[in-house]
């Protein structure tokens, strides 16, 4: 909880006061040059530690949550951003250049479907998709069958897959990335890990490249920030804070301050949704109104062939669960519409349960043939499980689904 803080650079102050500042003052003109030397990477400085300048290039209070953040996942450096799309978009495009291909994993986020396909594509950036039930082989298939493996440069995998909970094997992933690299052309693999991190799954441990967040979620908890991450090698860290010093998609010294905060109770949040999420799941199992539960617990009926990569790769089921009602767009909305204390609403990770249509709110850009390849269909509601007594959720659960 106190790491990278000293009290006596901050009048004793117990916690990290805001640094609520654009720019700072140097001592002297020859600091100012030293510091901008630094900061220009000029050869010679690698040993200097960074003076602080302006807020757009470093501050204290995003400074240490990036030093405590990287912990979490075994990082030797970590970026913070104004949101989880920032961290994304300026991550991919610190490595990708006209020409490059990207391999995604379906379905992702609907943020960064669209940046790939909208942003990335006018760029001349091209985009491979694979299913989370494709082996190895399919995908070494799939890329050579687009002609790809020489212009290959950045594999990006969302697991948990959202909505469907499928799970992809990150290994995997990374040994396809050591398959297509060569010795000028690195094959980067970047994880969201917004799902399950950073307490439940740690993708540098598994060879990714780049763990991504957008931290809005469990690691702001609270439903009252936008923000994003980036944890990997200092070189890689390095690469993408160049980019997010240009491109101004940092994040601001408050939202860093509340991070450092909602960070001190990051597990026993985590874990308390889980423990209800765990209760919900198997209530919601055993319920006549409903055809099928998505949630990592299942894995072992849902999806057989996926529980090696469950085992290996998280350390709970967590706190994300979808179901399939009996029928479709109508019963879910007289769902959603009927529920009292869950709140209807997108996002996930906050202390309050959430629930939401997958089908028409976060996954409504998805081509509808594309949607049902992947069991993402209109009888789903995606429940974000929060910290509230579990009874509570249950007792609203019970009574939304009497009116179906
Ligand atoms: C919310 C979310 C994002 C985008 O993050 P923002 O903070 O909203 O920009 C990216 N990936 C996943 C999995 C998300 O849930």
């Amino acid at each position: 909880m106190g790491y990278g803080y000293k009290p006596e650079l901050s009048e004793g102050s117990i916690k990290c006061p805001v640094f609520q500042t654009s720019t700072f003052v140097f001592k002297t003109a020859e600091e100012g040059k030293a510091f901008w030397e630094k900061a220009n990477g000029k050869p010679g400085t690698e040993d200097v530690e960074m003076g602080l300048i302006y807020s757009r290039i470093n501050n204290p209070d995003i400074e240490i949550l990036e030093e405590r953040l990287k912990l979490w996942d075994g990082g030797e450096a970590a970026a913070v951003f104004s949101s989880g799309m920032s961290a994304i978009a300026t991550s991919m495009v610190s490595f990708l250049k006209p020409g490059d291909v990207i391999l995604m994993s379906n379905p992702l986020y609907g943020g960064t479907h669209k940046f790939i396909h909208f942003m990335l594509h006018n760029w001349g950036v091209t985009s491979i998709g694979f299913n989370p039930e494709d082996s190895k082989e399919d995908i070494c298939k799939l890329i050579e069958a687009n002609n790809a493996g020489n212009t290959l440069k950045m594999i990006f995998v969302e697991t948990p897959a959202n909505p469907t909970n499928d799970l992809i094997d990150i290994e995997m992933c990374s040994q396809i990335a050591a398959q297509y690299s060569t010795a000028d052309k690195k094959v980067f693999l970047a994880v969201d890990n917004t799902y399950m991190g950073p307490l439940w799954q740690h993708p540098l441990k598994h060879g990714a490249d780049i763990a991504l967040y957008s931290a809005t979620k469990y690691i702001g908890g609270h439903s009252d920030l936008i923000a994003g991450a980036a944890v990997g090698s200092n070189a890689v860290i390095k690469a993408i804070k160049k980019s997010r010093t240009v491109f101004g998609t940092i994040i601001d010294p408050h939202t860093s301050w509340l991070l450092m905060r909602s960070l001190e109770t990051l597990k026993i949040r985590m874990e308390a949704a889980a423990n209800n999420a765990e209760k919900i799941a198997e209530y919601l199992l055993s319920h006549p109104k409903i055809e099928k539960v998505y949630y990592l617990g299942f894995t072992k009926t849902n999806k057989p062939n996926q529980l090696e990569v469950l085992n290996k790769q998280y350390l709970s089921n967590g706190a994300m669960i979808s179901f399939d009602l009996k029928g479709g767009e109508k019963e879910a909305f007289v769902f959603l519409n009927n529920l009292k204390h869950i709140k209807l609403a997108v996002s996930l990770g906050g202390t309050e349960s959430l629930a939401e249509h997958p089908f028409t709110m976060t996954h409504s850009d998805i081509p509808v043939e594309e949607k049902n390849k992947l069991s993402l269909t209109d009888k789903m509601v995606r429940l974000s499980v929060g910290i509230e007594n579990w009874r509570d959720l249950i007792y609203d659960i019970e009574s939304a689904l009497s009116f179906v």
